[in-house]
């Protein structure tokens, strides 16, 4: 995946977020107090203004910083520094270990510092209802996959299924941090909201490495 790609990954999961920014802010409404759509819109709206923005000659890590940059400045609530913190990390994990073209693993690497700068952050473990729920069978999944020697495609669309799966299985779960965890068990029953958005983010990152990232670098089409 190259820096149009990683564009692509942002641009797409804007396009996600705001079809079913209604979706993500009902299941906030039930545990929290239902603005996850609209801070999730208006921060990758954000993102996608900032990648925009970048040179011709960006990288894939710049595409990611940037993205981040902007949706910790851009979107309230927990899921704002949360989410921009693991796009930024993601990002200098990229700087270290991918050049101009990511290969499965580094994209793996990246998806891994994105999953231990949320848990520095947020201090939250599978179980406590959280994104972290889908974000950790996500990463899992993908380790799997390209140790069974998956290229990048079936590595991201492994852990799109991995989160998908990691979301649902927060329904049942008493949240124990965020603002839901105020319901106490009454918390349970209820899909997580930012476990739901990270399967879209997931899932758009594998959209776009099915369809390959080979093409150049396209600024804002
Ligand atoms: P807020 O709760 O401040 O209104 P959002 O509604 O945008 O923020 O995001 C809520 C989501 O953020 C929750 O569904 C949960 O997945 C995630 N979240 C909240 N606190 C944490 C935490 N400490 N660690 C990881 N994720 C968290
Ligand atoms: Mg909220």
């Amino acid at each position: 995946m190259n820096a149009a790609g990683a564009a692509r990954w942002i641009r797409h999961t804007a396009h996600l977020v705001s079809a079913d920014a209604e979706r993500l802010t009902r299941l906030d409404a039930a545990i929290g107090d239902g603005d996850h759509g609209l801070n999730l819109d208006r921060g990758f709206t954000a993102a996608v203004a900032a990648v925009d923005a970048l040179p011709g000659d960006t990288t894939p890590a710049k595409v990611l910083i940037a993205a981040g940059r902007a949706i910790v400045s851009k979107t309230g609530g927990a899921s704002g520094p949360l989410y921009g913190t693991a796009l930024r990390r993601a990002g200098k994990a990229l700087a270290e270990t991918g050049g101009d073209e990511l290969d499965a693993a580094a994209l793996g690497a990246a998806l891994t510092a994105a999953l231990e700068g949320v848990q520095e952050l947020g201090q939250a473990a599978e179980g406590d209802k959280t994104m972290v729920d889908a974000l950790v069978p996500a990463v899992t999944a993908y380790e799997a996959a390209l140790a069974g020697g998956a290229d990048i495609a079936a590595c991201a669309r492994a852990a799109a299924d991995g989160a998908a799966q990691g979301a649902e299985s927060t329904v049942p779960l008493q949240a124990r941090k965020g603002r839901a965890s105020y319901l106490g068990p009454r918390s349970a029953g209820h899909l997580d909201p930012g476990a739901a958005s990270t399967a879209l983010i997931l899932r758009a990152l594998a959209d776009v490495t099915m369809e390959g990232g080979g093409d150049a670098w396209s600024g804002s089409s």
